[in-house]
């Protein structure tokens, strides 16, 4: 089984908050969507996959809903027709891009899944994003997009916000009366090459304490439980159902291609990331004449790195890790190798055994998954 990430790397405005690779000079759309369609065929003809072993489709980005509708066409129309296990497509939209006729184009192309960008109902703090959507549009897209026909949409919302004017409870009031089978969750980060990054650096904003984000992370975790979604992975949430096929794809380790400039990949031993310049890689596409031309950097993982990998992805999700198959798959397990850290997790009930060998975080603990799967690592 395997994935297919397309990146497309184009959005209107920059957001102030948003490190993607992304440009907001659209004039080389043409020009990208032939680059893309054109290593697509090259990684085709290069690894001659056999297609029916494609599970899920994602258009990220950037602005997928910006993209040409031939360009989403070129490529499902290649992939498609032989992929008849392939069971979602996802594109990501920004409500101001939802328009009827792009939901009717892009459900007859088959893309059978929408993650929208809602970020947030407080219009104060979408105007301090720079989101050019405002609360109203964002809740009309996804009513707009259910009427459409879609039955599997993902909201994405972003918590840990300073200066609200909206309290969270009522943010999340107005999340749960959407039809959405789906909600990715993410605390506001401040990245180091944006506005915001640029802002705190020099003291003038302020971003919240982290027992005020811990605080908001568990209210959400309470407020999708009682609205029928179950938390499956830190930031995730999905209602029967509404799982998504590509995010479990990445968190079970198998392999994924990454087309389009800034894609990452994964074939199994190797992560690669082609290059995140737009003018680069339309040069580069336009003159490759086979898969290797296309300029990326690889890094082969080694079985160190895939232990630590498997450890943190587990110790993200639900399903947790089991010690058994760690140690089978890698001769190592965390409470062999850190014992000290491990005990102390299991003591202060951070970590809990679910299963016969199987362990996962406490939920209101998973807000710290990462730092806690880091005291596990091997060096
Ligand atoms: S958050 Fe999305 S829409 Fe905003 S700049 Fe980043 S990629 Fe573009």
């Amino acid at each position: 089984m395997f994935g297919i990430y397309i990146h497309i790397p184009f959005c209107r405005t920059a957001c102030h908050y948003c490190d993607f690779h992304f440009s907001t000079n659209t004039q080389t759309m043409e020009a990208m969507e032939a680059a893309v369609v054109k290593e697509l065929e090259l990684r085709i003809a290069a690894e001659k996959p056999d297609l029916r072993q494609l599970q899920s489709i994602y258009f990220g980005g950037g602005t997928p809903s910006l993209f040409t509708l031939s360009g989403l066409r070129a490529l499902l129309g290649r992939l498609l027709p032989q992929a008849p296990n392939c069971r979602e497509v996802t594109l990501e939209a920004n409500p101001e891009d939802v328009t009827s006729d792009r939901l009717k184009a892009w459900l007859e192309m088959g893309i059978n899944r929408l993650s929208i960008g809602l970020q947030s109902f407080d219009q104060n703090r979408l105007d301090w994003m720079n989101r050019q959507h405002s609360a109203e549009d964002a809740a009309a897209a996804v009513h707009l997009a259910a009427e459409a026909g879609f039955t599997h949409i993902s909201a994405d919302l972003i918590y840990g916000l300073p200066n609200r004017t909206l309290s969270f409870e009522d943010e999340l009031k107005q999340f749960v009366a959407l039809p959405v089978d789906h909600l990715s969750a993410y605390i506001l980060t401040v990245e180091d090459r944006t506005v915001l990054g640029r802002r705190v650096e020099q003291g003038a904003q302020a971003v919240p304490e982290d027992d005020a984000v811990e605080a908001e992370y568990r209210r959400l975790c309470e407020a999708m439980a009682e609205a029928g979604f179950e938390h499956y992975e830190v930031s995730n949430w999905a209602k029967p159902g509404g799982h998504a096929v590509h995010n479990q794809h990445y968190w079970s380790g198998l392999p994924y291609w990454g087309i389009g400039p800034g894609a990452h990949g994964f074939d199994g031993a190797r992560r690669y990331a082609n290059v995140a310049n737009n003018p680069k890689y339309i040069r580069a596409l336009a003159d490759a004449s086979n898969a290797a031309d296309v300029p990326s950097v690889a890094e082969a993982l080694t079985p160190t790195d895939r232990y630590n990998e498997s450890l943190m992805t587990g110790l993200r999700t639900a399903q947790g890790i089991a010690l058994t198959d760690l140690e089978n798959r890698f001769g190592l397990r965390p409470d062999a190798t850190e014992p000290e850290a491990w005990r102390r997790f299991l003591n202060q009930g951070i970590l809990k055994e679910t299963g016969s060998g199987v362990y996962r975080i406490v939920e209101p603990h998973w807000v710290m998954a990462d730092a806690i799967a880091a005291e596990l690592f091997v060096a």
